[in-house]
């Protein structure tokens, strides 16, 4: 039974909040997580993005603080003093737009309770972030590197946090930081509550669990490794070097007019963001060798419907709070099947039918059989007319591509798959009506 969010035991003040966000139930990751974090249990948390999981732990996070200021002004009026604000809560992510996303969460779900946050992450002058720690901080929202170096600096005192949250753990942990998170760890007060989510529990993750929560209540919401039942899935069946055409093509003929595409590394990005421009569609890339100025306004053009095609790598995208986007698109399949299931989990959200598209070439059959072997289904193939694959080509490895997965994140080397530039599409290709009615 969905329940209501004034069962789960948050102030009125919290309810007032919830309620104002036009919020009428709460989602079961919400139901669940929320009375335990009250308790001051720790919890391991299986949920994905959309699921509701930042309120999840945001509110009961925010009850808790006030909870203790309430219980600090009753000593402090006895004593007639007041204590300077320190960091009691800190919430880790594996990427700056995470991070953003959940300070923006942070500040919504505490507005008018009078708790200040903040958000540290690279790419940004560390000065502004040095002076607003300074002014006194309640909760920080970070990203591990930049957290490492305000700590390896001395600008930031973590003594007092006695709430630490990791976010999407697995992906922290694909992105190589568990030694980062590890040395964080280690300053930390030993007494705390930890809460740790991730959408995926590998073996790794479980032994971080292991190491990090203390009898901790285990939450499960979305089944791993399912796909939404409401986001259509098909494959079309294309060569490597006519894709982009193809992708070209199934944008216009259709008229699609927000569509989120995955490449597997930055350069192929970009460079395909510059030969979408060329055939006269508005595209923008968002990865992470871009400033955090250049993403966030790619970011905020797609939103506002007037960048129509963002392309993404796979850490780029993760955490992008997109709501109900029609229509994603695998320009190359990903590496790692799992992260199949995360992109098109970015379609078909909140009761509207998604539309999964991956264009695959002879190179990727093993990737895509990877995928349907852990969908447990065979996706539905659909060849689109005059781009049909030619049969004679042979498989070529991928580079950067089988046996695991690549170093990825912030810190990654650069990654170039082809030369750039390396070919050139031809302007007069005749255009004929897909196959499909997608
Ligand atoms: P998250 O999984 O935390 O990224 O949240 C996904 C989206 O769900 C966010 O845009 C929230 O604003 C929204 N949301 C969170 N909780 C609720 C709720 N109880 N009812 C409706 N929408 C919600």
């Amino acid at each position: 039974m969905p329940k209501s969010f004034t069962e789960l035991g948050l102030s009125e003040e919290l309810l007032r909040i919830v309620a104002d966000q036009g919020y009428e139930k709460a989602t079961p990751i919400q139901q669940q997580a929320i009375p335990v974090v009250l308790e001051g249990k720790d919890v391991l948390a299986g949920a994905q993005t959309g699921t509701g999981k930042t309120a999840g732990f945001t509110l009961p996070l925010l009850h808790r603080l006030q909870r203790e200021r309430e219980q600090q002004e009753r000593g402090q009026a006895s004593q007639g003093k007041r204590a300077k604000r320190k960091i009691r809560a800190l919430i880790l992510v594996p990427t700056r737009e995470l991070a953003a996303q959940v300070d923006e969460s942070v500040q919504t779900y505490g507005k008018g309770l009078g708790f200040r946050s903040m958000v540290i992450f690279g790419g940004v002058s560390i000065v502004p972030q040095i002076s607003r720690l300074r002014q006194g901080v309640d909760i920080v929202v970070a990203t591990p590197g930049r957290l490492l170096d305000h700590m390896s600096q001395g600008t930031m005192d973590l003594r007092q946090v006695h709430t630490l949250v990791l976010d999407e753990a697995d992906r922290m942990l694909d992105m190589g930081f568990i030694r980062d998170i590890r040395k964080v760890l280690a300053v930390l007060p030993p007494k705390r509550q930890n809460l740790l989510f991730s959408a995926t529990f590998s073996d790794e993750i479980r032994h971080l669990a292991s190491d990090l929560l203390n009898r901790p209540v285990e939450i499960q919401v979305a089944r791993r490794n399912t796909t939404a039942a409401k986001v259509s899935q098909i494959v079309h069946p294309v060569d490597k070097k006519r894709k982009r055409d193809l992708l070209s093509y199934l944008i216009s003929a259709n008229n699609w007019r927000q569509v989120l595409v995955f490449t597997r590394t930055k350069h192929g990005a970009n460079r395909l963001a510059e030969q979408l421009c060329k055939d006269d569609l508005n595209a923008a890339a968002i990865h992470g060798n871009k400033s955090q100025g250049a993403r966030t306004r790619a970011l905020a053009g797609f939103k506002a419907n007037k960048v129509r095609v963002l392309v993404a790598t796979d850490i780029a995208a993760r955490g992008l709070d997109i709501e109900q986007l029609p229509h994603v698109v695998n320009y190359e399949l990903p590496n790692v099947a799992e992260d199949y299931v995360h992109r098109i989990g970015r379609t078909g959200r909140a009761g509207q039918m998604g539309h999964a598209i991956s264009l695959v070439c002879v190179d990727e059959k093993k990737l895509l059989r990877d995928i349907e072997k852990l969908l447990g289904k065979d996706l539905e193939r659909v060849v689109v007319d005059s781009f049909e694959p030619d049969e004679s080509i042979r498989p070529e490895p991928i580079q950067n591509g089988r046996g695991g997965r690549s170093p990825r994140g912030p810190k990654s080397p650069r990654n170039n798959r082809a030369p750039r530039g390396a070919k050139k599409a031809s302007p007069s290709r005749r255009r004929r009506r897909p196959s499909t009615s997608s």
